[in-house]
């Protein structure tokens, strides 16, 4: 979109400079649909795509609707309608968008599903994402480690299973990927399940709400654990593990003779991560969203200057409509002795960040 040097100066009348979008340099416009703020990982997303797209000559339209998905649809509509080149979409409801889709690909704009695939829609052209089975895997098999190390004498170790949100793809891969871990445990009687809820209809999450993963270990400690000790609890997210940890706490763990559960998570956010530095959170897992932006802002490129974008994964990600061609970046398993190396020395976090 190019507006007059007169138009910008009528316009910036109007407007608070902030609320205006930013134009295109050259290459054009795209825009970022992202799921919410309430979550620091979408923040960073946002901000290294719009440092790195802008970086590469492309101006970019980047918009939060705070988990509230028809909000993210009106978001989404209103970007095709101002003609953005491509839409680059973390989607809240993975199957919410295809009508809009369909209109996306009748204006002839290519649609990148950010992270979490777009289900139910032949309009989505690639998926840029992480190995998400292996987040799964990593989460479990840091699980595994941490009863080991804390309670090598307990065994069977008590644990309970937490999902993420039954609206999002990726939910699905993270739990079978820890289940490929854990499940033969639980078959060889090593771990138990002390509450039988097993499965994602029962352990999902909705909307990766920590306070209901809060809520429900609450429940599940009340209902299960007056004479047993839990050892621990497979998370998916950090924001569900800070939840998970307050109820544990006030109940009494990670103190006096009661040791913490080990706890999982991932996206090393920063209350998580602080949280391991007190020997709280056990683990997480890093998914550096620089790369991720980066590895988006090469498809973008490809896309609009005619070439064919990179991508290294073709079999996995069904959509329902299609397998969406997709590139895959490693997800990093993270414990304490980790964070100075992976994430301070990185520049990801400043030590202070993290103080
Ligand atoms: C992302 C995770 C994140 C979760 C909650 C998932 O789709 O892959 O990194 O923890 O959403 O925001």
């Amino acid at each position: 979109m190019q507006l007059s040097r007169r138009a910008l100066l009528a316009l910036a009348s109007v407007m608070p400079l902030a609320s205006l979008p930013a134009f295109a340099q050259d290459k054009g416009t795209v825009g970022i649909a992202m799921p919410t703020k309430s979550s620091s990982r979408w923040i960073s997303d946002g901000q290294s795509m719009v440092d790195q797209f802008t970086a590469a000559g492309y101006a970019t339209d980047l918009q939060y609707a705070e988990d509230d998905i028809p909000t993210q649809l009106a978001q989404v509509e209103n970007m095709i309608t101002k003609g953005v080149n491509v839409l680059v979409i973390a989607a809240i409801d993975g199957t919410t968008l295809s009508n809009a889709l369909e209109n996306a690909a009748a204006a002839g704009i290519k649609v990148i599903a950010y992270d979490r695939l777009i289900r139910d829609s032949g309009a989505v052209d690639y998926y840029a994402t992480f190995d998400n089975f292996k987040v799964g895997v990593q989460q479990a098999e840091s699980l595994v480690a941490g009863l080991k190390e804390r309670f090598p004498d307990a065994k069977p170790w008590n644990v309970e299973l937490f999902g993420g949100s039954p609206d999002d793809n990726n939910a699905f891969f993270f739990y079978n990927g820890a289940m490929s871990v854990l499940d033969p445990l639980i078959a060889d009687g090593s771990i138990v399940i002390p509450s039988g809820q097993m499965g994602m209809d029962v352990v999902g999450t909705l909307r990766w709400d920590g306070a209901v993963a809060q809520s429900r270990m609450d429940n599940l400690l009340s209902a299960n654990y007056g004479d047993k000790q839990l050892h621990g609890a497979l998370s998916p997210y950090d924001g569900l593990s800070i939840g998970i940890l307050s109820s544990l706490k006030g109940v009494g763990y990670g103190s006096g003779d009661l040791p913490m559960p080990i706890v999982t998570g991932q996206d090393a956010e920063v209350p998580s991560v602080k949280s391991m530095m007190a020997g709280e959170q056990y683990s997480t897992v890093f998914k550096d969203t620089r790369a991720l932006a980066g590895v988006t802002v090469k498809m973008v490129d490809a896309i609009l200057q005619g070439g064919e974008p990179e991508i290294n994964d073709t079999s996995t990600y069904d959509n329902g409509v299609k397998v969406v061609p997709s590139y895959l970046l490693e997800p990093i398993s993270l414990g304490v002795a980790d964070i100075e190396k992976v994430l301070v020395e990185s520049g990801y976090y400043t030590a202070d960040q993290l103080k």
